[in-house]
């Protein structure tokens, strides 16, 4: 896609998922990437591998580069040495793809405050500070840069049982917004991409269940999950120059989930 090729990008939770899927798809269209991970090397070397494996055929020789960093995004030191690491390896970022996340199901009022404080601190405390370090670089070197969330359909949609979560992903679509309008005279796009039920590791509560997959994918227009592939594809569109004009925008790539599927049929 226009504009990609050469561009450093730093994807983090890039180990498994839709993480891997965007390092994979960002290495292809020809940027040169860092891997994220919080703990384990080893998937994120698979990761680097695949990835090379796509863009060149092989991890050797291979025109675009990449880079393994371990940085936990809860944790404002890892992140700040995160970004100036790639910083300085490449010499450059130009895109931050705030991908990471988790979940935890319990009934709202069950919730203890370390584990609404641990969802949070990761998919939105986690999410500002990355972008806020990476926001620094771009105008430290006077360069222009895309920043892309990886939130949910949840940023829109209520979810019991996950409310610390929803609350991360509701913020995520303020934080897109208002960075996106403070940046944008200085060439600084930010944008959300919001999956519908992708099939990952974290939805492995029904994805290997025959029965409680249809019952998810009942409620998906399109009549299926996503995949991390499609969600990477936005990523792209989102960080290439043919998205040159877009800002603070969520795109829903989620199947028609947001479109309501219950009222397929009328009520009356
Ligand atoms: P996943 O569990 O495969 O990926 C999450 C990644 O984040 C993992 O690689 C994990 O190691 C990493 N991570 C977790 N905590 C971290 C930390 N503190 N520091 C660094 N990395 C950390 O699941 P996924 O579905 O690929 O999720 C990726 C993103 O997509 C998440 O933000 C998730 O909320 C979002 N999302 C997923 C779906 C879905 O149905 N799969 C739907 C909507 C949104």
């Amino acid at each position: 896609m226009k504009g990609l090729k050469g561009k450093n990008a730093l994807v983090t939770g890039a180990s498994s998922g839709i993480g891997q899927a965007i390092a994979i798809r960002l290495a292809q269209e020809g940027c040169n990437i860092a891997i994220n991970y919080r703990k384990n090397p080893e998937p994120a070397e698979d990761t680097e591998e695949m990835a090379m494996q796509k863009a060149c055929g092989s991890i050797e020789n291979c025109g675009v580069r990449s880079l393994l960093v371990q940085g936990d995004v809860s944790q404002e030191s890892d992140i700040v040495e995160m970004v100036n690491s790639v910083a300085d390896q490449f010499g450059s970022v130009d895109i931050l793809v705030n991908n990471a996340g988790i979940q935890t199901e319990s009934p709202s009022h069950e919730v203890s405050t370390a584990d609404f404080d641990k969802v949070i601190s990761v998919n939105l405390r986690g999410a500002f500070i990355c972008a806020r370090e990476t926001i620094k670089h771009f105008i430290s070197q006077n360069r222009p840069g895309v920043i892309i969330n990886i939130s949910s359909v949840h940023e829109i949609i209520p979810r019991p049982m996950y409310v610390s979560y929803s609350i991360s992903k509701g913020g995520m679509e303020n934080l897109t917004k208002t960075l996106a309008l403070e940046y944008a005279n200085q060439g600084i796009r930010v944008n959300a991409v919001a999956p519908g039920a992708t099939i990952t590791p974290i939805n492995e509560a029904w994805i290997d269940d025959p029965e409680k997959k249809a019952e998810v994918e009942s409620h998906i227009p399109i009549g299926r999950a996503g995949t991390s592939e499609e969600m990477a594809a936005a990523v792209a569109f989102l960080a290439s120059d043919e998205a040159a004009y877009i800002t603070g925008q969520t795109l829903f790539v989620d199947g028609g989930l947001t479109l309501y599927a219950d009222f397929r049929e009328s009520w009356s």
